[in-house]
């Protein structure tokens, strides 16, 4: 799929290819095909940031399809979240609300709604 973004001043035009993954094994092979492409999660950086002209990469790799990397694993011993976990989904998930109840707490509290329904929790956890 090709997408086009053009701001009608012309301060920009950028052009970039979008490669929907759906397995782990899409991402890796997309991503060694395409070595300047940018994992896209919920864009609310990248896609911000190739608006402005400040990054222009010509392919995306679409990871919020992938089932491996939106699961959340949490019991009483680990806690796995994917690299797709939206920040919505970890405060609401009831394994991590039980045995990790400070990083429920927390993703609940980044940013406001629409931006924990967006954002994969990858970014933000970090911050914690
Ligand atoms: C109005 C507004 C307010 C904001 N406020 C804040 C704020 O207060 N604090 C803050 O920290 N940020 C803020 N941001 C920036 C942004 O929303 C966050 O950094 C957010 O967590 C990015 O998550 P995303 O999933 O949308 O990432 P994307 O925009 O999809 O990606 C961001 C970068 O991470 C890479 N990436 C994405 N997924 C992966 C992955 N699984 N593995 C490796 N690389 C990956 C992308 O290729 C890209 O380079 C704000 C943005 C906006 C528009």
């Amino acid at each position: 799929m090709e997408m086009r973004h053009k701001q009608t001043s012309g301060m920009y035009e950028s052009r970039f290819a979008l490669v929907r993954a759906t397995t782990l094994e899409d991402v890796v092979n997309a991503r060694a095909s395409h070595p300047d492409s940018r994992l896209l999660g919920g864009g609310t950086d990248l896609v911000v940031n190739i608006r402005r002209g400040i990054v222009a990469p010509p392919v995306l790799v679409d990871i919020n399809h992938v089932e491996e990397m939106r699961a959340i694993r949490a019991d009483a011993r680990i806690l796995e979240i994917g690299a797709a976990v939206k920040l919505a989904e970890l405060d609401v998930h009831e394994g991590v609300r039980r045995h990790y109840p400070v990083v429920a707490q927390a993703a609940g509290c980044i940013a406001g709604p629409t931006h924990r329904r967006q954002s994969v929790s990858r970014h933000a956890l970090p911050l914690l």
